[in-house]
Parts: structure tokens; sequence; C-alpha cells
């Protein structure tokens, strides 16, 4: 297949997508190729490309494709191992491009090359081994059967975990080839076929992804791509009565709207969604450690990680110190291009999302926050945004309340140790948390009393492939990764048989 490339000073030429997606194990245009969504570089304003906007009849394509092949007896007697073997032709796949999908996404996002090299690829090609190891170790159980009423006659009674069947993933822009991986590689591991919808704002490591799937040898129809935007592409995905399961990552408000629709079709879900996530530093924390860790919490891939640190509830004693070396950090930090290596802040997705967390700062300040760094946009043609610390900040306030997706941090001076869980649990949301400690008895005391699908304990923005992520409260619905992730991509079968003829056998 011939590509288009672009050009970055001083990277090697990036390898564009086609733009076709990935339907029935072929790369196929969109029924409707005038529609069309321009993917736009945040770093210049620019436009990458254009890629398809797709409808209801691309959706009923790729459900169909993937409900064909999830009901074939190829797919239905596949080993388990064979499964797996397909994840790791991927991961083999990914890594031999490892360097261009890096590139691709630091300029589709804005994410520093750094960061897309090093964490972005490492964790899409670790997720495609960590799952491609889970198919072969998928096991019911047996069961002790207690039938109610003694009779004579033996009982036998075992589960086994079934997979739920077509599974919808639908993803957002802040981490697009890793949640691509993290929707795609449990459903196949699990024994699921997938139609996965990437973001409107970030698609084209999602497509790249599809004409490396063709490429690796899986049964035509075991993993769909379509691209298009939410009200579109996404809601046909999620009505569909083919759709057993939507895996969705994204926005609160999306998610409540998954969920609603899902109860039609009585949907499985899992979503994993937006966060409110404090830090907590106490006074007996090591602040040379501390301090900087605040700081990355929040400021990393410029505030736009669904568990940034963006609470930072601090100890009277350490406050004022805190406060100075957070800010002296956020002052410092260099904005710029992601493909310059002295660059440490990125520019934010798109203009859309900057105005919103200049409107959250600005509402913050009217209402009485005060601002110690940052506050403003950033110079130039990319979409940057400041790193910003707003003091003085009250759990009332809509900056305190709201998720502002951006590298903003709302700090709160804790005068009154009774205060820190109430106050870490005074919102919405339950995602995440970091306690900054050097008192063991306290940070587990203190983290088993925090409403969040992770703590942290001493670090912050720690994933692991084998731990359980996810949130409570309004952060989501199940959990993904881990052992946690066979519950939420399959369904357990209860089969139970009575054997006759015990006394058969004296
Ligand atoms: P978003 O909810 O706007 O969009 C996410 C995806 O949903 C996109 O693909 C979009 O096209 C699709 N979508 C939108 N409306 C839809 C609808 N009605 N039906 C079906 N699909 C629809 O989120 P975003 O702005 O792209 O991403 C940022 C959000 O994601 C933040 O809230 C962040 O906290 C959250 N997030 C959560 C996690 C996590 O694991 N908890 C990880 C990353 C991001």
């Amino acid at each position: 297949m011939s590509h288009h490339t672009a050009s970055i000073a001083g990277i090697p030429a990036i390898t564009l997508p086609s733009g076709r997606l990935l339907l029935d194990g072929e790369l196929v245009e969109p029924c409707n190729p005038a529609r069309t969504i321009d993917a736009i570089d945040p770093t210049t304003g620019t436009r990458i490309m254009s890629f398809p906007a797709c409808g209801r009849e691309d959706v009923e394509r790729a459900v169909q494709s993937a409900h064909r092949c999830f009901e074939s007896k190829a797919w239905q007697g596949m080993r388990p191992l064979d499964r797996g073997r397909l994840l790791e032709n991927l991961a083999l796949l990914v890594e031999r491009h490892r360097d261009d999908l890096a590139a691709l996404e630091s300029l589709d996002s804005g994410k520093l090359l750094a960061v897309t090299s090093a964490i972005d690829l490492q964790f899409t090609i670790d997720g495609l081994r960590y799952f491609a190891g889970w198919a072969s170790k998928i096991n019911g159980e047996y069961v002790t059967h207690n039938p109610l009423v003694p009779e004579n006659a033996v009982y036998r009674a075992y589960t086994q975990r079934r997979p739920i069947g077509v599974t919808g993933g639908i993803t957002p822009w802040n981490f697009p080839i890793g949640q691509a991986i993290q929707k795609i590689a449990p459903a196949i591991a699990f024994g699921c076929t997938v139609v996965l919808k990437p973001s409107e704002e970030s698609s084209l490591t999602a497509l790249r992804l599809g004409e490396l799937i063709a490429e690796a040898g899986f049964p035509a129809g075991a993993v769909n791509i379509v691209t298009g935007y939410g009200a579109d592409a996404g809601t046909a995905l999620v009505e569909h009565p083919l759709v057993r399961k939507i895996a969705f990552t994204g926005s609160t408000a999306t998610g409540q709207s998954i969920l609603a629709a899902s109860a039609a079709t009585m949907k499985r879900v899992t979503l994993e969604l937006g966060g409110k996530s404090p830090t907590i530093i106490l006074a007996d924390a090591d602040l040379d450690r501390a301090i900087p860790g605040a700081a990355a919490a929040i400021f990393s891939n410029s505030g736009q990680i669904c568990t940034a640190g963006s609470r930072l509830l601090v100890e009277d004693a350490v406050y004022d110190r805190v406060m100075d070396g957070v800010a002296q950090i956020a002052s410092a930090l260099r904005l710029g291009s992601p493909f310059d290596q002295a660059t440490q802040i990125g520019p934010l997705i798109s203009m859309r999302q900057r105005e919103r967390v200049s409107s959250l700062v600005d509402a913050g300040v009217a209402e009485g926050a005060q601002i110690v760094a940052g506050g403003t946009a950033g110079e130039g043609a990319g979409w940057h945004y400041r790193p910003t610390v707003l003091a003085n900040v009250t759990p009332d306030m809509t900056v305190m309340r709201e998720e502002i997706f951006g590298p903003v941090v709302c700090a709160t001076r804790i005068t009154d140790r009774a205060q820190i869980v109430p106050l870490a649990n005074d919102t919405p949301f339950g995602l995440a948390a970091s306690i900054w400690t050097r008192n063991l008895d306290h940070a587990h005391l203190l983290a088993e009393r925090i409403e969040a699908g992770t703590v942290w304990l001493n670090t912050h923005n720690v994933l692991d492939l084998a731990m359980p992520f996810g949130g409570s409260k309004l952060s989501g619905l199940g959990r993904e990764f881990g052992s946690e992730a066979v519950h939420a991509f399959t369904e357990p079968k209860a089969v139970c048989m009575r054997l006759e003829g015990a006394d058969d056998f004296g």
C-alpha cells in the first residue's frame, strides 16, 4: 500500500494512514466518502489529512462482520493460544513500526514525542502481550452442588466463562493508540469480536493500527475500525442490537448517555470516565519528592489524563513550601512543539478544549481563587495553556467540582487532619488519589477511606496492566486490566448435570 507522509524538521518522514476503514478483514472506503473529518495538528492548527466521518451504514457493515466472525465455527473453535498468537503477531508489527507510530501520535494529538515513544507505544505493545497471555488462562470453576431435596442421584456442576459477543470499543483522544489496544486486546483474548470507534479528535493511529491488523492474520471481522463522530458512529454502535457490550472511555456525560441508551438492548457496559483526583500531602511527606510529584501529577500530558491530580490538599505546616515549589515548577515548564526535546508541555488537543480550560480558570478567579502561576494561554500557533496553580480554592467552587482536563491544579490548605477524608471525598468523582507521607500507618489508613478506584502512595499516575483500573461514583462502572478484565468481557455460564446409576458400582 502506498502511503502519504508528513514532514517535521529533524525527524524521519511520518507515515500517514490511507484513511480506509478496517471492515471484514479488508481496508475499504466508507459508504459515503464525501463525509470527512479533518485531522488537525494541535501544535500548528493546520490540517494533516482527512478521514471518514462514518454513519450508520458503515457501523452496520462493521457490526455484521464482527457478528459473522463471532458466530463462525472458525472463531468459536479457535484455540485460545491461537487467539493469543494473533495479539502477539500484532505486537511484533507495532514494535516494528514503533517510532513511526509514536511520531504520528505526537503529530495528531500534540503529546510529547518523548512520551508517545516511551509510554504510549510501550503500553500498546505491553498491552497486546499482556492480554495475549490471558487468552489461554480463562477458567471456570468446579462447583460443589447442593441439591435442594436430598435424593438418590448425583449432581455435578461447573461454570464456564463465555465471551460476551460482539463488543463496541469507544475511546477518547488523550491516549489514542493505547486506548484502542485497551479495547481490542482483551476483547480478542477473551473470545469476543470488536468494533472500535476512536475519538474524532485523534483517529490517525487507530487507522494505522487497522492497516497493521489487516496484515497480522486476524480472521476477517474479528477486529473492525470505523471512524466518525460520537453522535453518528458512536450512537449507532451503542444502539445496535447485535453489539452485546460497550467498553467506553471518555467523559462522564457521554458515559451516562451510553449507559442510558444501553438499557434498551440490555448491553453490558464498562465505563472509564472522568475524575477530580486529590493529591494529598501530609506534613511529614518527603517534600523533595512530593513537590515534583504533585506537579507531574497534574501537568503531565498538559493535564489531559483522567487520573490527573487536579485537587492539591496540603497540610498547613508545609502548605506554603509546597505551593512555592509547585508554582516554581509550573512557571519553569517549557511550552512548545512535541517534537522538540526541550519541550515539557505540549498543546491541548483543540482550540475548543483550550477555551474550556481558560473559561473554567476565569470562573475560579471570579469565585475567589487566586492565580499563583499560569492562568493564560501560551503564545504562538499551538493550543497551549500555561501550567496553572490556583490557591485558596474552596470545595464549592466550580473549578474544584468540575473536571478541567487541562494543566490546572486547585489547592486547598488543610488546617485539621480530620478534614482530609471528607475533603478528599467531597467530589462526585472517584477515580484516583495519591497520598504523600512518610508514615506508613497513615498512608494505609487514608488509602482505605478515600473513595477511589486507585490510590497511589508516594507516587501518582502509575498504571499497571496487572492492576484493576476504573472508578467509583461518577468516574465509572466496572474495571479493566488485570484479572478483572475477564469479568468485563465474559459472562459465567452455570452447567449442572444429573448423573444416574451411582448404585451400579456398589
Ligand atoms: P468524550 O466523552 O467527549 O468522547 C469520548 C468518545 O465518545 C469519542 O470517541 C466520542 O466520539 C464518543 N462519543 C461522544 N458522544 C457519544 C455518544 N452519544 N454515543 C457514543 N459515543 C459518543 O470524551 P473526550 O473529551 O474525548 O475525552 C476526555 C474524557 O475522557 C475526560 O473526561 C477524561 O477524564 C476521560 N478519560 C477517562 C479515562 C479513564 O480511564 N477513566 C481515560 C482517559 C480519558
